[in-house]
């Protein structure tokens, strides 16, 4: 029997029937065909760590459907096969002078995948990928196929930018986009005291910055992105290489497999992180904003008022060492501007975002549940696609626009066809 797997492997399933629909009629022919009671999902690229994908009846994967990107320039806008994935449309975009304002680290997921689980870059004065769909197309529980943006279907579109896949199959996504740009990028090492004794003054002057915390020292390793039209100075092929692939992946690869065979050497790995240097160049912004990861792990997400931000990672510093954990992994700091997507993890507010990792084949949960029980009270809000133990019950208070989501998502699926366990338990039922 077929399997699938998500990108961690911490999710298999077996369903009866694995799909790959190639074009909207055989989506819909699919969805009409699917017998009472036989649940449907789509799969993206697989980058959840939650079991939001799964289907044990009808697994869907992701295609192109051979559309390609369609480049409105009046109204700034790019019409993007839903299956297709971010690194390819950066290329289409890039090559006729265009580029999303601001992304996740990765460039692997799908565009519906992304959207649909509220992915998000960082930088303060923009928003995650939900906020930037202006449209979408949207197969439903019956087959149909609708239209949805601010025009035809605007309640549809106002709730379902951040979907969960719960409502329907999204064919295509409408994102808003900007000429391209470069990235004028600045990576060091800083003490973490400094950075968060001006963490506001910092988050409100840069354009995009991000901090990774090494649990067991002192340090951050920062990020400092500032959007310029100057020429491009890049990094030669090879120090890309060094920097990228090599300290970032094959060596952090080798310190965590250390870790997890000898933890109590954890903290003394650890202070071979932020002797990384510092490190200045001017990119294309795609180029800047994403990397590989080759080092797979298991990660937790919170969202809080980002004004919390401080507090909330010293009170995790501190938790680290009075349990004792050994953490190998760095804890990544990053903001948002506040959007109007109902689901989105920075809905109405301006959002911190800490994320925490656990090298793969390591117990996570006792970390994770610890941070879970310092930001879940501070407004946190988990990220969809990343491992929380949350339900329904406490999430419901933390989205004004929850009862909405749940009434579209009953008026448009009563019979629960685009429904699964995870999707039960998040949204009450
Ligand atoms: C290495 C790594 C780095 C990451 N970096 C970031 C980051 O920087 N920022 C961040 O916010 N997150 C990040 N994530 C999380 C990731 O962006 C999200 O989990 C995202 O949802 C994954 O997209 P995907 O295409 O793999 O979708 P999947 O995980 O396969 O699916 C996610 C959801 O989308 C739904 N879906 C997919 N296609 C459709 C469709 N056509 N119609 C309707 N629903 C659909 C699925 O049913 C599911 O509900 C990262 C994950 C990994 C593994």
């Amino acid at each position: 029997m077929a399997r699938w797997r998500n990108w961690a492997g911490s999710v298999t399933v077996a369903p009866t029937t694995i799909s790959t629909p190639r074009s909207v009629d055989e989506l819909q022919l699919t969805i009409k065909r699917a017998a009472p009671g036989q649940r449907v999902r789509m799969a993206g690229s697989g980058h959840s760590f939650t079991p939001i994908v799964p289907s044990n009846d009808i697994l869907l994967l992701p295609h192109d459907f051979g559309d390609g990107v369609g480049i409105d320039s009046d109204r700034m806008i790019a019409r993007v096969p839903a299956g297709m994935v971010l690194h390819d449309l950066n290329q289409h975009l890039a090559a006729a002078g265009y580029a999303l304002a601001n992304m996740g680290d990765i460039t692997a997921q799908t565009v519906a995948g992304s959207i649909s689980t509220s992915t998000h870059g960082t930088g303060l004065r923009y928003t995650g990928l939900a906020g930037q769909v202006a449209g979408f197309g949207l197969v439903t529980a019956n087959g149909d196929l609708i239209e949805c943006n601010a025009r035809e279907n605007a309640d549809v579109w106002r709730l379902g930018r951040v979907g969960l896949g719960a409502l329907g199959i999204l064919t295509h996504v409408d994102m808003r986009i900007v000429p391209a740009f470069r990235l004028r990028a600045i990576e060091e090492p800083r003490r973490l005291h400094d950075v968060l004794d001006n963490f506001d003054e910092i988050i409100e002057s840069a354009d995009h910055f991000e901090f990774y915390w090494v649990p067991h020292t002192k340090w951050a390793l920062t990020k400092h992105n500032t959007r310029t039209q100057e020429p491009a100075s890049p990094r030669s092929p090879r120090a890309k290489w060094l920097s990228k692939t090599v300290l970032e992946n094959y060596a952090f690869g080798v310190v965590c497999a250390v870790g997890r065979a000898v933890p109590s050497l954890i903290p003394r790995l650890a202070t071979a992180l932020p002797s990384s240097g510092r490190q200045g160049f001017t990119e294309e912004s795609h180029e800047v904003f994403a990397t590989r990861r080759l080092v797979r792990f298991h990660e937790m997400e919170y969202s809080i008022p980002r004004h919390r931000l401080p507090e909330a990672l010293s009170a995790i510093v501190e938790m680290v060492e009075r349990e004792k954990l050994r953490i190998s992994f760095p804890v990544e700091v990053r903001v948002t501007a506040a959007d109007d997507v109902p689901l989105s993890t920075s809905q109405g507010r301006e959002s911190a975002y800490i994320a925490v990792h656990m090298y793969k084949g390591m117990p996570y949960e006792e970390y994770f549940r610890h941070v879970e029980s310092i930001v879940a009270p501070m407004n946190g809000r988990p990220h969809w696609g990343k491992i929380h133990f949350q339900g329904a019950e406490t999430l419901r208070s933390q989205y004004q626009h929850f009862a909405d989501f749940t009434a579209l998502r009953e008026r448009l699926d009563p019979e629960r066809r685009f429904v699964n366990g995870y999707v039960e338990r998040v949204l009450g039922l």
